[in-house]
């Protein structure tokens, strides 16, 4: 195992000299990368790109890939959407103005879209799902006048402080492993409970001090985890029992279809939180409330004892910004439709059917899950049923050879992952090739 990934490494350094240069170059940048977790990416340094189309990236040293990664869903609609550009263009270029703090038309046509998607009525812009997060976990509280979030182990809802909790060995709460240097113990913040576990939601919700459910309908940071027949209408319930409000975050699991597994399992969240996917790669976010919360928002901040309008801790100067809202208006409107939707959804279980088929045949001992147009495998057989099950599946070597051998084969997948996300542009003919490279993969390991 270990001579294949040496052999996988040093393939990816001999096919990469200009990439391995402008990691080399890059004294001023923490980590020599744009971002700190660009350092994830397999091989010791990441592939610098050159251009982007649809679901293809070639590198600066001239490979072109196959895009499954498609940015870790920020890139759903496919790199540089036709649509999107033209819109951007006009609102940058003709008409003028990207961020003003001042509401253009867009705005409201976006909201009523979300509304019709989602089903929530009252829609607020951000600049990322953790902004979003973040804000609506404070209105949350605000509104309930409890202090605490329940969450799920090994759950990922971006940088929010109180969300990097894990159910530990014995059982108990704690900080996630890693967590860097949190100003609270989360454990004072925070319940956690293994996801598909509703006796452990209901002690959490028992203590009469938690706020709000924050969840995402289906884990998707930690491998895909499913939710089991029941348990999400038992989160919705056990929340209205105990007065917490539940948030859905389905920033990842729009992968199900044009309005997620809201409108597609008829959820019915308090709070709806998204990002990432909605501006075609232009940053947003937005987060969505029922009458109720709102209203009930409205009237304690009508009081003067919270501040939404400047600053209280809710909002950002560039969020709603005028760029933003040009492009998930048009992303909305062409490009992540109900037949791009139905297209991603067809690819994604034929890649789905062809991992199935090859770890079958070779009897391999993992596991593949679907969750729409989104597809991932995980080292371990049958498919973990909880968050903690899969984060004891992960395997650094394992994960390291699968995605240097894909990679070096023409096939980028989501360095945090093993998880494949179709675009409006994936055709058969990538899925094909993804199946051809995996097979080999597989028959390289068990042979
Ligand atoms: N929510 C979920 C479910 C996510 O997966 C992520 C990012 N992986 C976020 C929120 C945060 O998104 P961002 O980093 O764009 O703020």
């Amino acid at each position: 195992m270990s001579g294949l990934v040496d052999r996988e490494r040093d393939a990816y350094r001999s096919a990469h000299p200009e990439s391995q240069r402008v990691h080399e170059r890059a004294e001023h940048l923490f980590g020599r990368v744009p971002m700190t977790w660009m350092s994830k990416w397999s091989g010791g340094f990441p592939l610098a790109y050159a251009t982007a189309h649809g679901n293809k990236i070639t590198d600066v040293d001239g490979h072109t890939y196959v895009d499954f990664a498609l940015g870790d869903t920020g890139a759903m609609a496919g790199h540089s959407p036709r649509a999107t550009v033209d819109a951007v263009h006009r609102r940058i270029a003709v008409d003028g103005g990207i961020t003003t703090m001042l509401p253009t038309e867009d705005a409201e046509w976006v909201g009523a879209e979300l509304t019709r998607r989602f089903g929530l009525p009252r829609w607020s812009f951000t600049l990322s799902a953790t902004d979003a997060n973040r804000w609506a976990v404070r209105l949350a509280r605000l509104v309930t006048g409890r202090p605490k979030l329940l969450v799920f182990s090994y759950c990922y809802h971006g940088s929010v402080d109180e969300t990097f909790i894990v159910v530990g060995p014995d059982g108990k709460a704690r900080s996630r492993p890693g967590n860097v240097a949190p100003a609270v113990d989360p454990t004072q913040t925070t319940r956690v409970a293994e996801w598909n576990d509703l006796a452990a939601v209901e002690r959490a919700l028992a203590h009469g001090d938690v706020a709000a459910i924050l969840a995402e309908p289906a884990l998707t940071n930690i491998g895909i985890v499913l939710p089991e027949p029941g348990f999400l209408d038992g989160l919705r319930e056990l929340a209205t029992k105990y007065g917490a409000l539940l948030m859905i975050d389905e920033t990842h699991t729009i992968s199900a279809g044009p309005g997620g597994m809201t409108a597609r399992d008829g959820l019915r969240p308090d709070v709806f939180i998204i990002g990432k996917s909605l501006g075609g790669g232009i940053p947003c976010g937005a987060y969505g409330l029922t009458e109720e919360i709102a209203d009930r928002v409205h009237r304690i901040t009508a009081t003067g004892s919270a501040d939404i309008v400047d600053v209280g801790g809710v909002g950002g100067t560039l969020a709603g910004n005028a760029l933003s809202l040009a492009a998930m208006r048009a992303t909305l409107d062409e490009v992540l439709t109900d037949d791009a939707f139905a297209h991603m959804i067809r690819l994604a279980g034929d890649y789905t059917e062809d991992v199935r088929r090859i770890l079958e045949t070779a009897d391999v001992p993992w596991s593949v899950t679907q969750l729409g147009a989104r597809a991932e495998y995980r080292f371990t057989r049958p498919s973990p049923r909880t968050g903690g099950e899969s984060a004891a599946a992960a395997d650094d070597l394992l994960d390291e050879y699968m995605h240097l051998y894909t990679l070096n084969r023409g096939i980028l997948m989501t360095p945090f992952h093993n998880m494949a996300l179709m675009c409006p542009d994936t055709t058969d003919a990538d899925i094909a090739r993804h199946a051809e490279v995996f097979e080999q993969a597989v028959a390289e390991l068990v042979g």
